[in-house]
């Protein structure tokens, strides 16, 4: 199944933990793993908590990274401005495989699932899907 989401601002954080727990049920999924997908070149995924100053510390250390205002070839060639996007996109990885136990996500206490906007506000699709 796909879900669509709608994101905010550039390193927009989007937890989408209820909505994978609420897709384990119409995937029939009782014990495995579900693939979380994002069908994106500049929106990635990631398993982290959502605690005070964790969002801003990880956005400053992607920024140092991988700098918005680098001196990127895509920038220079396509006349576009999100080089570090898709580099950034890449270092993440565009798919998480979750542990799926008695049918629900079998997480850790602190973990959250969340779709990370690399780019600007976009409409983005994930792919959610039993293994
Ligand atoms: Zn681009």
């Amino acid at each position: 199944m796909e879900l669509v989401i709608k994101t905010k601002q550039q390193f927009d954080f989007v937890d989408i933990t209820e909505q994978i727990e609420s897709s384990l049920s119409e995937l029939k999924v009782k014990n495995g793993a579900v693939l979380v997908f994002s069908k994106h070149t500049t929106a990635s995924l990631i398993v982290n908590e959502k605690e005070e100053g964790v969002e801003e510390d990880t956005v400053n250390f992607w920024k140092r990274l991988l700098p918005p205002e680098g001196d990127y070839r895509h920038n220079q060639l396509r006349k576009d401005d999100n080089a570090h996007a898709h580099l950034l996109a890449m270092f993440l990885g565009p798919s998480i495989i979750l542990p799926v136990k008695q049918g629900r996500l079998d997480l850790g206490t602190w973990q959250r699932i969340f779709l990370v906007e690399l780019d600007k506000p976009r409409v983005r699709r994930v792919i959610v899907q039993a293994v």
